[in-house]
């Protein structure tokens, strides 16, 4: 008997996916694009990223559902989820673009980069002494999957660097500060934050104006997880003040920026258009075929999501 892998993606092309896919997965299973689905009984694995609303109804037979990403807080948000296990993708590649663009975020700041770009936009010739990275404090919020791979790299690069989650992490070269409580106290410390928080009931929203605040007069804000975890609006107010020396944003409250939105024309923001990192098909392939087989034989799966926590 056949099963039926169901893809759904507004930005992923289907062809590239089912190619990486095929030679990983087993003769019995089959890579149906969403419209082209024949036998909607046979539906066992949904492979999506953001399906339309009621998708999931199509499919009574359904055993897994793969998000095609990271981030699952739209997926998990959602009221028509059926009760199956729920895995996100966790690849290499995933991890070290991520890392790379979030080490440049750093390496921006702390070599004073868009101070030259200014001075440059003045045809000035404007020295400022670079600074040792080990006397350059970084704080990554959120240690997950590619949090920790970043803050690695941070760490390699030299830089004190930091790490804040709600439970320990052995990581080398970061020292590790857990639960809410230490949220402030780490903020006043670091002279950059790089925020790759997922988005949940409980972090939504929680760099507001008090943990802006809490950061020091001049430290810079780089955002890779979700522009909904920042209250943007005191964003903006931190950025205006001069208390935020600058910004690194990859994610926004509202995606696309629209035109008119002042962080577009703030001094030391950069805005990059949620590109910091993408799902690969070639690299993906293997866990995603790894969970279907553990599925089809009774196994253990990896990269599961917690439906309670939200990530
Ligand atoms: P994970 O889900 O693997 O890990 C989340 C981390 O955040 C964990 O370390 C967790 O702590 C910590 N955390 C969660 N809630 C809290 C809280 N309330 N207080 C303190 N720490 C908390 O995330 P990833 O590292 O894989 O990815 C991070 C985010 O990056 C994704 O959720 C996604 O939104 C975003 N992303 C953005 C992309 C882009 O292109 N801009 C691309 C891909 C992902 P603990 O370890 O203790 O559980």
């Amino acid at each position: 008997m056949t099963d039926t892998l169901v893809f759904f993606s507004g930005p992923d092309p289907f062809d590239t996916w089912r190619d990486a896919l095929v030679p990983h997965l087993p003769d019995t299973v089959r890579i149906q694009n969403s419209d082209a689905v024949t036998d909607p009984d046979a539906v066992r694995f949904a492979l999506v990223w953001m399906p339309p609303e009621g998708f999931f109804e199509r499919f009574p037979n359904l055993e897994l559902v793969i998000n095609l990403g990271a981030g699952v807080d739209r997926l998990v948000a959602r009221d028509d989820l059926p009760d199956v296990p729920i895995t996100r993708l966790s690849d290499p590649e995933m991890g070290r673009m991520m890392a790379s663009f979030v080490l440049f975020s750093v390496l921006r700041h702390a070599r004073d980069i868009p101070h030259f770009e200014a001075a440059q936009a003045r045809r000035e010739w404007s020295y400022r002494h670079p600074r040792a990275a080990g006397d350059t404090k970084v704080a990554v919020l959120g240690l997950g999957e590619l949090g920790a791979l970043a803050a690695t790299e941070v760490a390699r690069q030299g830089f004190d660097t930091h790490g804040w989650a709600t439970k320990p992490h052995d990581l080398p070269g970061v020292r590790v500060h857990c639960g809410d409580h230490a949220l402030a106290p780490l903020l006043a410390e670091a002279d950059i934050v790089v925020c790759m928080l997922p988005l949940t009931p409980g972090t939504r929203g929680r760099l507001d104006a008090s943990a802006f605040g809490a950061m020091k007069r001049g430290a810079a804000f780089v955002n890779v997880s979700r522009g909904e975890v920042v209250d943007e609006a005191a964003l903006v107010a931190a950025l205006r003040s001069g208390h935020l020396s600058g910004a690194t944003l990859d994610v926004f409250e509202t995606e696309p920026l629209g035109s008119e939105h002042p962080l577009w024309s703030l001094p030391g923001v950069l805005i990059t258009p949620h590109l910091a990192s993408v799902a690969l098909p070639k690299s993906a392939a293997p866990q995603i075929a790894r969970n279907i087989r553990a599925v089809q034989t009774g196994g253990t799966l990896i990269n599961q999501v917690s439906r309670v926590r939200g990530y």
